[in-house]
């Protein structure tokens, strides 16, 4: 099998960068404030992971990223660029959802051409970065099947197939591995790892499970109550938790 070398999140020799600063961000929803003041710098092509408890708000700051939901207070800059007001289209990011949220009358070719025509790219370069991807993520026999007819391990790789047809600079992927059972689990996490050493995209990454942030972070984000408790290394956070709560969480000796 020919091997398929991808590098950058450009892939054809096209690199990008990717550096993202969360600069006092708040979130209310009506009276609920959830997110209390976020400040973060990601790094370009790191990958990192937030955890934290149910209802923390780790979803909700994707989606601010991801301008599905405008930003009370606060800013988000990409690359220099204030990004509060940039359509969620124009912004380079895409988003894999935990409950996969693919078309359900469309074929697994169809779903992932939709993002890429909405992008306004040509049918030829839709059908090579569809065959591309394919390829890489083993979906090619897959292409004509509707998504009932295929299995929820499949069914997250078509995906997270859907948003890198984008070619975007930065992947949020949101608990993906969390409607799977465990032997898919590990084998789609691997298939991350594998995607990220390969396309070198910035990943931001939530889960509650700890083998996932430990094995996957390159730093993890602790976050409880809409605020961040540490930001580290696995090895870090787990030899020098800041308090209690990340230790507790972390699963640390501490
Ligand atoms: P997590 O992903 O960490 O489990 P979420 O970001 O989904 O947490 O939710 C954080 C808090 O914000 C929860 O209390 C949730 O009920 C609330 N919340 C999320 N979305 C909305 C919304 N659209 N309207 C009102 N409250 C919301
Ligand atoms: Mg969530």
């Amino acid at each position: 099998m020919a091997a398929v070398i991808l590098r950058g999140a450009g892939w054809d020799g096209e690199t990008t960068v990717a550096q993202l600063s969360l600069r006092g961000i708040k979130k209310r929803f009506r009276d609920t404030a959830v997110l209390h003041g976020i400040d973060l710098e990601i790094g370009d092509r790191e990958f990192v992971v937030f955890v934290g408890p149910s209802g923390c708000g780790k979803s909700t700051l994707l989606r601010l990223i991801a301008g599905l939901d405008p930003i009370t207070e606060g800013e988000f800059v990409l690359n220099g660029t204030r990004m509060n007001d940039v359509a969620p289209s124009r912004r380079g990011i895409a988003m894999v959802f935990q409950s996969y949220a693919l078309y359900p009358h469309m074929n697994v070719y169809e779903n992932m051409a939709f993002g890429a025509r909405l992008m306004g790219l040509e049918k030829p370069e839709v059908e090579r970065r569809i065959a591309e991807t394919a390829a890489m993520l083993r979906l090619e026999p897959l292409l004509k099947r509707k998504p009932r007819e295929l299995s929820g391990g499949q069914r997250q790789r078509v995906a997270i197939g859907r948003a890198l047809v984008r070619k975007p600079d930065v992947f949020l992927l949101d608990e993906p591995l969390s409607n799977l059972d465990a032997a898919l689990r590990s084998e789609v996490r691997l298939e991350i790892a594998k995607l990220h050493r390969e396309i070198g995209g910035t990943m931001i990454y939530v889960t509650h499970d700890q083998v996932e942030a430990m094995t996957l972070a390159d730093k993890i984000v602790v976050m409880n109550n809409g605020r961040i408790e540490q930001v580290g290394s696995p090895r870090d956070l787990y030899e020098t938790p800041a308090n209690t709560f990340v230790a507790t969480f972390i699963g640390s000796p501490r």
